[in-house]
């Protein structure tokens, strides 16, 4: 990591569900970069050991506990950032759960509520709780899913949720503009907890790596680089874009 960037010296960073996997791996690529960063997720175990792993690396790191979709810890996530670092420059939107391998109309009504809850509203809500502090030039990164422009059957309302967030994406642009600019990856298959149904079955790993041009599954790092770039002032005329980072498994023209 030696070799990143320094695009985010001076900014204040805040990364959603960001103690393992994707969200991670952005807020290091951030803060490698220069960035104070802001990490939350759950589970204060969680948070305590990822900003230990961060500051080893000589990152300027908080910890919050926040679970997304809590009013009250998504004001004190916003709340402890201010009081620290002043401002905001970036938010990264990352959280998401996939609680059910059902068809959409088998679905509970709870889950399917927990669904939008998490993967959408939630996001709504903490950048409406953020927009106050945001400064000129700020920039609002969505992470999506290569899934949002084809939605799975092991995985389809989560993948709807996912289309939701293209369509959020573009809306807010123009509501944020020309203040903050809002883009979105779409990530394609990273083996995380998350995604444990690759990492558990090799005949399933084999079978996306092949879907892939590239011939392999991506990395959290790959992801970090994407959101990075258009987190960044290389991006500074980009905005209501998403940028699928998939190695060339099928999306959109
Ligand atoms: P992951 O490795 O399982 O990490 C999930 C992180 O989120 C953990 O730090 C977890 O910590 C935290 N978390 C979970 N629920 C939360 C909540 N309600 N509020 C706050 N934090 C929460 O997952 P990942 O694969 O990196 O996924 C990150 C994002 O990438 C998701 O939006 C996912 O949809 C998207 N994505 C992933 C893939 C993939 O193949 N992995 C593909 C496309 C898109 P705690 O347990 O402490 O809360």
């Amino acid at each position: 990591m030696e070799k990143v960037g320094k695009r985010f010296i001076k900014k204040v960073a805040i990364v959603t569900a960001s103690t393992q996997g994707i969200g991670f791996s952005i807020a290091e690529r951030l803060g490698f970069e220069g960035a104070s960063v802001v990490i939350c997720s759950r589970k204060q175990k969680n948070v305590d050991e990822a900003v230990e792993k961060l500051k080893v690396k000589g990152i300027e790191v908080l910890g919050v506990v926040c679970h997304v979709s809590n009013a009250q810890q998504r004001k004190n996530l916003i709340d402890q950032t201010v009081k620290k670092y002043g401002k905001i420059d970036v938010v990264i939107s990352n959280a998401a759960a996939n609680p059910t391998v059902d068809g959409i109309l088998e679905t509970t009504e709870s889950v399917l509520d927990k669904l939008w809850e998490i993967n959408v509203k939630a996001s709504i809500l903490l950048l409406k709780e953020a927009a106050p502090h945001l400064t000129t030039g700020s920039s609002v990164v969505f992470v999506s899913s290569i899934a949002a422009y084809q939605p799975q059957a092991t995985m389809a309302m989560y993948g709807v949720t996912k289309t939701a967030l293209l369509g959020l994406t573009k809306a807010l642009a123009v509501e944020m503009a020309p203040n903050t600019r809002v883009n979105c990856v779409a990530p394609g298959f990273v083996p995380t907890h998350f995604a444990e149904f690759i990492t558990s079955n090799d005949s399933v790993k084999k079978a996306i790596e092949e879907k892939t041009l590239l011939n392999r599954l991506g990395t959290t790092e790959d992801m970090a680089a994407a959101t990075a770039f258009l987190a960044s002032d290389d991006a500074s005329y980009i905005t209501a874009e998403t940028l699928v980072v998939a190695g060339g498994i099928p999306s959109r023209l």
